[in-house]
C-alpha cells in the first residue's frame, strides 16, 4: 500500500485511484493526464502488459466521463526491445484512444531516444491529425531544430526543461542557460504553432511568460504541471480560465518516482522526513 507522504505525488497503485484522483483535480477545473509507473523495460511481456492497462485505462477514464488523457513514455512500451515492439504498442494505444476519443502525449526520454520517439510522434500525428502530443525538451541544444520540424505538423508539443542529466556537447547544463533556452523556444512555439503550446513547467516565470505571449499572438495554450507540485497554483489557474492539466502517476512502481521527486527539491525532502518523523 501507498504510504501517506507517497500519496502526495503518486495517485494511488491502480486505475481506480487514478480516476478518483482525476475527479478531484476536475471538480476544481484541472485537466488530468495520468501516467501508469514503469520504464526501460527490455522484455516484451511487460511492455504488452502496459500497454493492454493503458488501453483499459482509456476505456474506463471515458466510462467515468473524467476530463483527462494519458502520457506514455516510450521505454514503457517496448523502445528498448525493439522499434517494432514500440510502434505496435504505441499503434493499439492510439488506436484505443481514437475509439474513445482521447488525447495521447509521449513523453521524452534521454537524448538516445529523441529522433525515434520525434519519428513515432510525426507519424501519428498525422495519422489522427492532431490527436498526439509529444514532449521537447529545452535542455538540449537541438531542440529549436526539432521545434521548426514539428511546427508544421499536427498535433500538440509540451515544452519542459528536462530532466535527464545530458552530457555537456548536447545540453545546456546550468539553470540560467537552460532557463534562457526555455524563454527562447516558448517564444518560438507560441509565435509559430497553430496547434496550441503546452507550458511543462512549475517555474512562475515560465508560466507569466507563457501568459504574454498568449496575449501578444493569441495562440492557445495549456500549463502542465506534476501532481504534488504547485497544486494551490494549478487550482488558480484553472480558476482564471486557463486551461490546466496535472500530470498524474499511478501504479505499483510508485517508489523510484517519489524518491526522484523527493531528491530533486529539499524542501520535499524535509516534508517526507518531517511526515516520517511524525511532526
Ligand atoms: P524549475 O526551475 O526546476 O523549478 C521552478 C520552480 O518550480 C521551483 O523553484 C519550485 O518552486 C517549483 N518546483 C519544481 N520542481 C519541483 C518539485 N519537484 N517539488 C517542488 N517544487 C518544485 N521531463 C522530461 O525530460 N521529459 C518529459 O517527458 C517530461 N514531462 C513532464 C511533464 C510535465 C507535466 C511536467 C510538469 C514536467 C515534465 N518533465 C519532463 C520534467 C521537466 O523536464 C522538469 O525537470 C521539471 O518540470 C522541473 O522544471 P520546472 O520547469 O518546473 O522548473
Amino acid at each position: 500500500m501507498l504510504p501517506p507522504i507517497a500519496s502526495d505525488f503518486v495517485a494511488g497503485e491502480d486505475a481506480d485511484a487514478a480516476i478518483e484522483h482525476i475527479r478531484s483535480c476536475n471538480a476544481d477545473g484541472v485537466g488530468g493526464i495520468l501516467n501508469l509507473l514503469g520504464e526501460h523495460y527490455d522484455h516484451r511481456a511487460p511492455a504488452d502488459a502496459d500497454t493492454r492497462a493503458y488501453r483499459e485505462l482509456i476505456r474506463r477514464m471515458d466510462d467515468a466521463g473524467v476530463d483527462g488523457c494519458i502520457s506514455v513514455k516510450p521505454s514503457q512500451i517496448g523502445l528498448d526491445v525493439g522499434a517494432d515492439a514500440f510502434e505496435g504498442n504505441l499503434d493499439s494505444i492510439v488506436e484505443a484512444a481514437r475509439t474513445h476519443d482521447r488525447f495521447v502525449w509521449i513523453d521524452m526520454e534521454d537524448h538516445t531516444t529523441t529522433d525515434v520517439t520525434l519519428d513515432a510522434f510525426e507519424k501519428y500525428a498525422r495519422a489522427t491529425d492532431g490527436g498526439v502530443g509529444v514532449c521537447v525538451q529545452a535542455n538540449l541544444k537541438r531542440t529549436a531544430d526539432d521545434l521548426e520540424r514539428l511546427a508544421i505538423l499536427p498535433g500538440k508539443v509540451r515544452l519542459v526543461k528536462g530532466a535527464y542529466d545530458e552530457p555537456e556537447s548536447i545540453a545546456y547544463r546550468e539553470k540560467a542557460a537552460v532557463d534562457d533556452a526555455y524563454r527562447d523556444l516558448l517564444g518560438y512555439a507560441f509565435r509559430e504553432f497553430d496547434g496550441g503550446v503546452a507550458v511543462g513547467s512549475h517555474d512562475p516565470e515560465m508560466v507569466s511568460l507563457a501568459a504574454d505571449l498568449h496575449a501578444e499572438y493569441g495562440t492557445d495554450y495549456e500549463i502542465q504541471m506534476l501532481m504534488g507540485v504547485r497544486e494551490e497554483s494549478q487550482r488558480h489557474l484553472a480558476a482564471e480560465g486557463v486551461r490546466t492539466y496535472q500530470y498524474v502517476p499511478y501504479g505499483d512502481k510508485w517508489f523510484s518516482y517519489f524518491y526522484r521527486r523527493v531528491r530533486e527539491r529539499k524542501s520535499n525532502a524535509l516534508f517526507a522526513l518531517r511526515a516520517i518523523l511524525g511532526r
